[in-house]
């Protein structure tokens, strides 16, 4: 499930590597991942890409005059440079972008779900995108205080995840983010404290950005289907803890987990199994 440090450390390894290439056409195979209809995919043809870059989870690809096309992996998408081209059988494939140097720009997504998708737009009309629209702050590299930001009666596990609060963080990168600043998944937004506020940020900002320089270090083009994320509390249940050595415990929910350290985090408290408690009602 890509999030930011995923869509940056793509962004910029498949950016540097078509910066300036030209687009010979645009292909949506199969289920038509294409969510805009002006201007035309057809646009794109002829005109080089002039970048590539990120918004929150999304990546957004500048193409001459002032064109951009908006890609949202939702959660099993990826973005691929390949080569040569795809076999139109591959029923992975949502956007072709053939370069007319023969490599091919690919958003590929796997498992059953077919989400992601697909928007170009005129770069005047970015802002206004209902996502790019909605979208909070981003958490990376320089979010701002989160005091004021997550100010809600809500547990800071969901808060975190909400991009219209705070951009850039998912299911997994909220488990190692709060472990960082030793702080419960279901403590409220509203009931930090300003210290506590502080260190979350400084956690997010040491989060996120060692998973970037931990890609930065190790991957190099093509961009495997499955990134091997540097998690150490995520999906790590029954794992020693990386800090004082505790069992991590999970939390279950229908389609995803949350997982966390009891004496880093919760002064020891289990914190009550979801789906286990439904089960027996
Ligand atoms: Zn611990």
């Amino acid at each position: 499930m890509p999030e930011l440090p995923e869509v940056e450390i793509t962004a910029r390894l498949i950016g540097a590597a078509v910066t300036g290439a030209r687009i010979e056409s645009a292909l949506t195979p199969g289920i038509n991942a294409l969510r805009s209809f002006d201007p035309p995919l057809a646009a794109v043809e002829g005109r080089r890409i002039t970048g590539i870059g990120r918004r929150s989870k999304l990546f957004v690809i500048a193409i001459e005059d002032d064109l951009v096309l908006l890609i949202h992996l939702m959660s099993a998408g990826r973005l691929q440079l390949f080569g040569t081209r795809a076999s139109l059988r591959d029923r992975t494939s949502r956007l072709l972008l053939r370069l007319d140097d023969g490599r091919e720009l690919r958003l590929r997504e796997f498992g059953t779900k077919q989400a992601a998708w697909v928007k170009l737009l005129r770069a005047d009309e970015l802002e206004h995108e209902e996502t790019i629209a909605t979208l909070g702050p981003e958490s990376y590299p320089d979010p701002p205080p989160l005091a004021p930001l997550l100010n809600a009666p809500r547990p800071l596990h969901g808060l975190l995840r909400d991009q219209r609060v705070i951009a850039g963080i998912g299911r997994s990168w909220v488990d190692e983010i709060l472990h960082a600043a030793k702080l419960s998944p279901f403590k409220r937004g509203s009931e930090l404290s300003d210290d506590e506020a502080d260190r979350l940020r400084e956690a997010m900002i040491a989060t996120l950005g060692g998973a970037l320089a931990h890609y930065e270090a190790t991957l190099t083009l093509p961009i495997p289907d499955k990134l091997p994320m540097p998690l150490t509390v995520h999906r790590r249940n029954g794992e020693p803890c990386p800090r004082c050595g505790d069992q991590i415990e999970a939390v279950f929910y229908e389609d995803y987990v949350m997982c966390y350290c009891p004496t880093c985090q919760t002064d020891g408290k289990l914190l009550k199994d979801r789906r286990l408690s439904r089960l027996l009602k």
